[in-house]
């Protein structure tokens, strides 16, 4: 499918500096993330509260992930072994080249013309619907938020809600131009619109694809959770069904899935549980009347397996909620495409050095942090996000060779390490109250005060207190 609105294209500024820059002047995107935000994360609120104790749940939860992650080539075995035993075709992809090749192959062996594709990061990850779109196979993104930016040309900007940046008034032009009929920007109208819409392309769909929210081992099923239905439909009437899943995506029980599931819908959208929570263990068995006759799942290495046994493993057990993004002051200022990585927020500020060392936001997003740690109090699994936000820094900086840097922190570190250094810079600091107001206005001074307000200090430092 291509996009319906024929936009000139616009250049992706390199630096996360700028493309934060470019979002801080777009009003409407900021008021989009900020409301779309706020929502979400009121709604966590409340549905946490609904748990009679949800710091044991969180605690149970975060046991259950790190106990996965430490046996994890033995829980994929045995997950594998399991559902290739109940039909379905497990295949191992070490790279993102490799798991678009195999998905590739099985489009090819099966002729098809046209796939439908429920949300999944995962694919996101490994750039598929540009392959497939390369070697002439028609994509529709079903998911409603997926859909919306598959016709604005654009990439998802938020884990869970992809199309958070755009408001109504962004689908009706969407919407219009792919309907060339006047589509008004009512959200029932619109919803109903995407549904007439897609409705054939299930019907007519050779393989639907989907991503994977939890395997579990001891039956080799896959979980797939959303809200409407259209992952439902992408994995049940296509004839061949294509999951991708990343490698850690998995538990060994249903108890332990039980405990996931309690709280990523809570987490993520402020419910219970999703509308809808799939659950599959292998293809359409003789004399059943719904499902696959293949199901194929894809199994994703591309960067996690050497973040296993490292000080970054935990964030492995990430459950791709998404509560980390809404919480982020920086994520709820900029949105997702300042970060320029399939991953934006704190968990992608993380997982992009990790996962794709060489990109440029590998040494770039973990700086994109004001270090309030309020993504580690939100994370329903507890991953230490802000320390290792840090230690990304400091493992940057140390490989930083530049002199004046070092120079730089090394005076302030001597400075701060000595009672008459620290008296003398708080001092100065103190008689500069007010500079901040009058920096210039341009450059890169005026760049850095436009959104910032410098609290004025207090008349004395702490140890000069009584
Ligand atoms: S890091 Fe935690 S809060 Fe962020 S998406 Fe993952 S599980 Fe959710």
């Amino acid at each position: 499918m291509t996009p319906t609105v024929d936009s000139p294209p616009v250049s992706v500024p390199v630096h996360f500096i700028d493309r934060a820059d470019r979002a801080l002047h777009d009003e409407q995107l900021r008021a989009a993330v900020r409301h779309a935000t706020d929502l979400l994360m009121k709604g966590r609120q409340v549905a946490l509260g609904g748990l009679e104790d949800s710091d044991v749940v969180r605690d149970e939860a975060r046991r259950i992930r790190s106990r996965v992650l430490s046996r994890l080539p033995d829980i994929l075995d045995r997950w594998a072994t399991n559902l290739e035993a109940r039909g379905g075709h497990v295949h191992w992809a070490t790279d993102a080249d490799e798991a678009v090749e195999i998905i590739l192959d099985i489009a090819r062996r099966r002729g098809a013309r046209l796939l439908v594709k429920g949300k999944s990061m995962a694919s996101e990850e490994i750039h598929l619907n540009s392959a497939l779109e390369a070697r002439g196979h028609e994509v529709v993104e079903t998911d409603l938020g997926e859909f919306i930016i598959q016709l604005a040309g654009e990439t998802p900007s938020h884990l869970i809600a992809p199309a958070i940046h755009k408001d109504r008034y962004d689908v009706e032009k969407l919407f219009t131009a792919d309907a060339g009929h006047h589509v008004g920007p009512d959200i029932t109208e619109e919803a109903g619109y995407a549904r007439r819409r897609l409705r054939s392309s299930f019907l007519e769909a050779d393989i639907g694809i989907s991503g994977v929210n939890c395997a579990v081992a001891e039956t080799g099923t896959i979980g797939l959770v959303e809200n409407e239905g259209n992952g439902r439909l992408c994995t049940s009437v296509p004839p061949v069904h294509i999951a991708i899943m990343g490698m850690e995506r998995i538990v060994e029980t249903w108890e332990d899935l039980d405990v996931i599931l309690s709280l990523l819908a809570r987490s993520a959208t402020g419910q219970p549980l999703s509308v809808y929570t799939n659950l599959i263990t292998g293809p359409k068995r003789p004399g059943e009347l719904d499902g696959p006759e293949e199901l194929h799942v894809v199994v994703l290495d591309n960067g996690r397996s050497a973040a296993l046994g490292t000080e970054y493993a935990e964030i492995l057990n990430c459950i791709r909620c998404g509560a980390c993004l809404n919480v982020c002051p920086v994520y709820r200022q900029v949105g997702g495409h300042a970060y320029d990585s399939v991953y934006g927020g704190p968990i992608g500020a993380v997982l992009t050095p990790l996962l794709n060392p060489a990109s440029p936001g590998g040494r770039e997003l973990p700086e994109a942090s004001s270090l309030c740690g309020a993504c580690a109090e939100v994370c329903p699994v507890r991953i230490p996000l802000d320390d290792m936000l840090l230690r990304l820094r400091h493992r940057d900086a140390r490989a930083d060779s530049s002199r004046m840097r070092r120079l730089g922190f090394s005076a302030w570190s001597w400075l701060w390490a000595t009672r008459p250094g620290y008296a003398l810079s708080t001092a100065a600091a103190r008689r500069s109250r007010g500079l901040a107001s009058r920096l210039p206005s341009r450059g890169w001074l005026g760049a850095w005060r436009e959104f910032r307000e410098i609290p004025p200090m207090g008349r004395r430092d702490r140890r000069s207190r009584p």
